[in-house]
């Protein structure tokens, strides 16, 4: 039996280790729930949550083509063992260091057992990639290719299906499933996206201003090749505002892949800087009280408690307020990025290790090439929230002093020191040597715009 192994990956339009299993013969369609991955400090109930709406729609759309999906739950190598396995058929993850070691534990155990292991392309990551000359070009490529057809029907596979463990998530998710996915992507193309570029940053127009298509490309119940037409075939008659709207979303699904594939090419950086030079920067100063009251929505700074507020009750928030969570945690409470990350990364539904950790970094300023951003909360609320509505729905209490307490630091004095500390060891041989050998190995390629250089 020819395993298809499902993992963040769960739909059965542009799914090549589906369509070219069933086109050599029959297929078993496979889930693995691994408890140990599941129970990881980076994962919470909400994940599980969307995941099994996901896999609900899969088993259904399977079982229509005429093989339902087999779930069963334990470690990989073992499952994999008990089943009836003449080849396994998967996509290539770009996931964490647990999944990293497993898919190595299978490789090995596949190899050893004399079974074909194939691995297809997830989207425009290019594994083992010697350099990012041309990665642009061949991104492009990639997300202009064919786009696989599910196959017509599956062969009946007879084994035991088995069934999904228990959702117990104490907050409702986006909706799973390859439908609800199609469903976001044209109402963005048709309706919510117009104005995209202009109200992504707001926390008050960005949730639906925004495609919110993330936890979906995160689970893979649409692949980001099938976005990519969608939005190009768009262009083709955008006008007005249309225009810009579009060109600022294409260029997120190119950032997707161009952060994930940082993670793909240097595993580490989930765990460590990316420039070793910062290593002991932040680690002997961590602040427990701080980070819980960060954690909790209890800072003293409004606009900062509601954006963590309103991400912990809806598993989303839009990237600006993302950034400024963590510019406040890293600058202002000056708190190393990996708790802070995890923390995150148990929120958002849309977790995706790729874009997680490098991003993380980046706004803790430890990515040795990227301009120090510190975000101003003052600031940010009046710009983003001036009528101050977004507060009110989250930290209904904010302007009451004897329930809302006094702000945790003094900014402009936190954020100058912290700087000030950074700056001092960028200027280090080492710290610039290193960060020159991570512009050549993870940088972007694209020329600055005239204006920029100038
Ligand atoms: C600290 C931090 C952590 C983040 N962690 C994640 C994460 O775990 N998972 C995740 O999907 N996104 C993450 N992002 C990126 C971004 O905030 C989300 O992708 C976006 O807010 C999701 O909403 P959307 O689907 O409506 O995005 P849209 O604005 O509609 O964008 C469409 C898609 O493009 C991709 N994208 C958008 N912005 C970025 C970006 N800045 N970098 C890379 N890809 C992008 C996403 O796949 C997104 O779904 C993080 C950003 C920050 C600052």
């Amino acid at each position: 039996m020819q395993v298809v192994w499902f993992k963040r990956d769960l739909r059965i339009l542009d799914h090549a280790p589906l369509a070219e299993a069933a086109r050599r013969g029959p297929v078993l369609p496979l889930f693995i729930y691994e408890p140990e991955l599941w129970n990881g400090p980076d994962y919470d109930p909400r994940h599980w949550a969307f995941a099994r709406q996901c896999l609900e729609e899969l088993d259904g759309n399977l079982r229509r083509l005429g093989a339902p999906l087999v779930v069963r739950c334990g470690d990989a190598v073992e499952v994999l063992r008990s089943l009836p396995v003449t080849a396994v058929y998967a996509h290539e993850e770009t996931g964490n260091g647990w999944t990293y070691a497993r898919d190595r534990r299978v490789r090995r155990w596949a190899r050893d057992s004399g079974i074909p292991f194939f691995e297809f392309p997830s989207n425009g990551v290019v594994r083992g990639l010697r350099s990012r000359d041309g990665w642009s070009r061949r991104w492009k490529e990639r997300m202009s290719g064919p786009i696989i057809e599910p196959p017509a029907r599956l062969l009946p596979h007879g084994v035991d299906p088995g069934g999904l463990p228990p959702d117990h998530c104490a907050i409702e998710v986006q909706k799973g499933g390859e439908r609800a996915a199609h469903e976001l992507l044209d109402s963005f193309l048709a309706r919510r996206g117009e104005r995209y570029h202009l109200e992504m940053s707001s926390p008050l127009t960005a949730e639906e201003g925004c495609s919110r298509l993330s936890p979906h490309l995160a689970w893979g119940t649409i692949s980001s090749r099938v976005v990519f037409q969608a939005v190009e075939r768009r262009r083709q008659t955008a006008q007005g505002t249309w225009r810009m709207a579009l060109a600022a979303f294409v260029a997120r699904l190119h950032w997707r892949d161009h952060f994930i594939q940082k993670l793909e090419d240097e595993p580490r950086i989930e765990f460590e800087n990316f420039v070793r030079a910062y290593d002991g920067l932040r680690e002997n100063e961590f602040n427990d009280e701080w980070f819980d009251r960060w954690r909790e929505g209890r800072t003293g700074y409004p606009f900062v408690d509601a954006c963590m507020r309103m991400l912990r009750q809806t598993g989303w928030l839009n990237f600006r307020m993302r950034a400024m969570l963590v510019s406040f945690a890293a600058y202002d409470l000056w708190l190393h990025w990996r708790p802070v990350a995890l923390h995150l990364a148990r929120l958002f539904t849309d977790y995706e290790p790729g874009i997680h950790y490098s991003q993380c970094q980046m706004q803790s300023g430890t990515t040795g090439i990227n301009t120090l951003r510190v975000y101003n909360p003052g600031k940010q609320w009046r710009d983003q929230d001036p009528a101050s509505e977004f507060v009110r729905r989250w930290v209904p209490e904010f302007d009451d002093p004897q329930r809302y307490p006094a702000p945790i630091v003094d900014h402009r004095e936190a954020a100058r020191r912290a700087q000030a500390r950074i700056r001092a060891l960028r200027r280090t041989l080492e710290a610039r040597t290193e960060a020159e050998q991570v512009r050549q190995r993870h940088g972007s390629r694209k020329r600055p715009s005239r204006r920029r250089r100038a």
